[in-house]
């Protein structure tokens, strides 16, 4: 029997979200205060104005989201205290949602002087960050965050895939000196079609013998999504990967993934709105969990593609009859997974069930 659930019963529940980008959540409202703050010119002057705008830029196309929508954003996250407003507000967003447990991610290289983005605020004379100095920054908002909203996160540092390896390796070292500061995890991000997973190999080398955990966006788009999928597997040794929209074809990366006890953070709300997939169902999380993958369902940018992890579980759940039963797994499979000591997992998956027998 499925034992369905609603919109609000979802909100309720405790969730876990793996797979979130900290310039992919920022609300609108903040958007237009720091660019009130910071005098730089945005396409709307209220909030219903740039969601419209974002609207637009999502239906018209993917590479024009991601180039001048998240480029607007990740412009106005350019001193440390935007990045730490920014975390701080993206605690908030995961309490509203009753997330009780979110590793958030984000590319530190896009926050130093060197990036593209930096050099739009108005105290352009200030040097860019480091990488530690964006790292510390994000960590001190969600350490704030923490404090007001009582929701635990990890920080999860990407490597920007069209940097150099040299660069890559650079960022990786600095995460790996940041675990004092709340870093969990790295990631591999960013274009995936021209630049292949193994330009990182040496970054993620870095982390073979160090309590960081790996995570590789793989299997979302490009012309191969196999090969990369089984490249973040075999040479990044990736403990999670994310999107691998195309896993459900490929029985062999099953077995591989589920002997070897990886994660698979999928992401459907942000799949169909890149338009890398048409309907849920194409991902096959139904076969995955019957095939015991610890397959993980996150939200990936909620606030700039239009949607909560709530709403992305609730319209899962209605497309591909999922019940509470799925849900309980899904999230169970999310904290098993997450980048936490053996009695931190254990401590997420006892709430969770808590929830489900309650
Ligand atoms: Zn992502």
């Amino acid at each position: 029997m499925i034992l369905m659930v609603n919109l609000a019963e979802v909100r309720a529940l405790p969730k876990i979200d793996l797979h979130r980008h900290l310039d992919g959540d920022v609300r609108p409202d903040t958007i237009l205060e720091l660019a009130e703050k910071e005098r730089v010119k945005l396409p709307a002057r209220d909030a219903i104005g740039l969601e419209k705008y974002f609207a637009e830029l999502r239906s018209r196309s993917v590479q024009q989201l991601f180039t001048e929508g998240f480029g607007k954003v990740t412009s106005l996250m350019q001193s440390p205290e935007n990045l730490s407003r920014v975390a701080y507000e993206e605690v908030r967003n995961l309490r509203q949602d009753n997330v009780i447990y979110g590793e958030i991610r984000f590319a530190p290289y896009y926050h130093t002087g060197e990036s593209a983005y930096y050099g739009h605020l108005k105290d352009g004379t200030k040097a860019g960050m480091s990488y530690e100095e964006v790292i510390t920054a994000v960590a001190g908002g969600l350490e704030k965050g923490r404090k007001d909203f009582g929701v635990r996160t990890g920080i999860i540092a990407c490597v920007n895939r069209e940097l150099e390896a040299e660069q890559g390796v650079k960022i990786v070292q600095a995460a790996v000196r940041c675990i004092d500061r709340g870093v969990v995890g790295i990631d591999l991000a960013c274009d995936e079609a021209t630049y292949p997973p193994e330009r990182h190999s040496d970054a993620f080398r870095f982390t073979f013998d160090s309590a960081i955990g790996r995570t590789v966006h793989a299997g979302e788009f490009g012309n191969q999504p196999y090969k990369n999928m089984k490249t973040a597997l075999q040479i990044l040794l990736a403990d999670r990967i994310g999107q691998a929209i195309p896993l459900q074809k490929h029985d062999d990366l099953i077995t591989l993934i589920r002997d070897n006890k990886v994660g698979v953070e999928m992401c459907p709300e942000s799949n169909l709105v890149t338009g890398f997939i048409k309907s849920r169902s194409e991902l096959g999380i139904y076969k995955l969990l019957r095939e015991k993958v610890l397959v993980s369902v996150n939200s990936d940018d909620p606030a700039i593609f239009g949607y909560t992890l709530s709403d992305s579980f609730s319209r899962l759940m209605e497309e591909c009859s999922f019940g509470l039963r799925e849900m309980r797994r899904l999230q169970l499979n999310a904290a098993g997974t997450a980048f936490l000591k053996e009695d931190g997992k254990r401590s997420l998956a006892e709430r969770i069930d808590a929830a489900y027998h309650s």
